[in-house]
């Protein structure tokens, strides 16, 4: 259905609107690191050694781990964790901060791949990791500018919101999950965007401010007893008489048990889990501040959103509703940020043409890890434990499967998932150089030229 063609847009929003893009759009002050950064600061290079001994060894400090290591210390047990660069250098402040309550695998086409029941015990999992999440935050109390935000996904072509419909169908049917298919003013509601012919809203889901979430989690591991140490880049890890032997850059630390929570940043360190693992780059920036009224006209309902696009992209405001934070997956690392920069503005301007000579302020990425099931994994492979493969959805699921990690370290019953037992197969043809990712991520950008929105729309 077409959308008003009568819209009007109030003067203060009106001066945003340029004919094309501007000479520049690059800000003065132009940073090529996560917004997030500014209100959650990196940690300086310590002077901290690695201890020589723990209960247990972490590998990655991000959410994974850092959870992990929450509930081993709570329970009493000495825990060091291993972070290569600085604490959440990884995804974990770099990411949309979008809490979700599913799977990146489509319930409906993992339905069809294995049968409704596993299907179904999945998609609990999900729904338990956001539970999880959400009730951990409040808990802890971790101030993080979370709120219910509800989710909207996005159509541009007819055969998208069909998919839409599908797979909401599917949802309603087996999990009884709420939700609405926006179609015509329904959508006005939810965004300032006329690019889109449709979309679903899921209100199970929140938002939050993603270095804040690392933050606090951070801090609460550390008041916990834990020790965190970063620039302590592991390079191997083997058996011992002690349990294992661990060997970072900066001296060996002897452990009893090893957890693996390194996800889309595993190296050549792990050969084994770094072959099932296929990184991702996924990037996004955010606008100057603007006038928060134009904020809000774009993003009327302040949920997240994301669209069902070949090459697709995400979008909300900043949790002081000042800016509008818009991200795509790229698939290689960009090497130029300011052209980066430039391609991502393009992507938002398809969306929001109102924000053409908006200028950018930040840009960054981060890695996810794929794996070839799109499903994450949790287990014990040769004696180390590992949770990874959080396809684009860790933050729940990474807080999440850290958790049970350390159930299971803790020999706790409460430490199975629907996920134990699932094969964790190798990426074909990957052996730590995805040289094929570029060629995926060309053919999708065809695909995307090609895609048509519906006649009257
Ligand atoms: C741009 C972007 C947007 C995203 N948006 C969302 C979103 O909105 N919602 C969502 O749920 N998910 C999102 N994700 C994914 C999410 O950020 C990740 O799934 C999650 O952060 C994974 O957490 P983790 O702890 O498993 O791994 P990470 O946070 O990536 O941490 C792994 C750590 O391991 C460290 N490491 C690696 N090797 C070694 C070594 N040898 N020695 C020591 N340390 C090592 C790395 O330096 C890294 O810090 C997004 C990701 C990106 C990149």
């Amino acid at each position: 259905m077409p959308r008003s063609a009568a819209t009007q847009w109030p003067a203060h929003c009106r001066r945003h609107v340029a004919d094309g893009v501007s000479a520049d759009i690059i800000h003065g002050d132009f940073k090529a690191e996560p917004y997030w950064w500014d209100a959650a600061p990196r940690r300086q290079r310590g002077a901290s050694d690695v201890p020589r001994k723990a209960d247990i060894a972490i590998i990655g400090s991000g959410y994974t781990g850092l959870s992990a290591a929450l509930t081993l210390a709570r329970a009493g047990r000495e825990v060091v964790v291993l972070e290569r660069d600085s604490p959440g250098f990884g995804s974990s402040s770099r990411n949309a901060g979008y809490v979700g309550s599913a799977l990146l695998a489509p319930f409906s086409q993992l339905i069809a791949k294995y049968g409704a029941s596993r299907a179904v015990a999945w998609y609990g999992e999900a729904k338990a990791a956001f539970d999880y999440t959400t009730a951990l935050i409040e808990r802890e109390q971790i101030r993080c500018d979370y709120f219910r935000s509800g989710r909207v996904f996005w159509a541009y072509t007819q055969a998208q919101l069909d998919g839409l419909e599908h797979e909401f169908q599917a949802m309603r049917a087996h999990l009884g999950k709420e939700g609405e298919i926006l179609h015509g003013d329904a959508m006005a509601r939810e965004t300032g965007s006329r690019q889109y012919c449709g979309g679903l809203v899921i209100p199970e889901t929140g938002a939050l401010h993603p270095a804040l979430y690392h933050q606090g989690l951070l801090e609460r591991v550390e008041a916990a007893g834990a020790t965190v140490v970063g620039h302590a880049a592991v390079e191997s890890i083997a058996a011992a008489s002690t349990g294992h032997r661990v060997e970072t850059v900066r001296g060996a630390i002897e452990a009893r048990d090893v957890l693996v929570a390194t996800n889309g940043y595993a190296g050549r360190e792990t050969p084994w889990f770094r072959r099932r693992l296929l990184p991702v780059a996924a990037q996004m920036i955010a606008t100057e501040p603007l006038d928060p009224k134009l904020v809000a006209m774009l993003l009327p309902g302040a949920r997240t959103n994301l669209n069902t696009r070949a090459m697709f992209s995400y979008w909300r405001a900043s949790p002081d509703g000042t800016r509008v934070l818009f991200g795509g997956r790229t698939g290689v690392e960009y090497r130029d940020p300011e052209s980066a920069a430039r391609e991502q503005h393009g992507e938002m301007v398809e969306t929001f043409p109102e924000l053409a000579s908006t200028r950018v302020s930040h840009l960054w990425s981060g890695q996810i890890g794929f794996t070839r099931d799109r499903l994450p994994h949790i287990g014990v492979r040769d004696g180390v434990h590992f949770a990874m493969g959080m396809n684009g959805a860790g933050l729940p699921m990474g807080t999440y499967l850290g958790h049970k990690s350390a159930l299971r370290i803790l020999g706790n019953e409460g430490a199975a998932t629907a996920f134990d037992g699932l094969g964790f197969n190798a990426i074909p043809l990957y052996t730590g150089r995805p040289w094929f990712v570029p060629l995926l991520v060309g053919a999708a950008r065809l695909r995307h030229r090609r895609e048509r929105p519906p006649r009257e729309h």
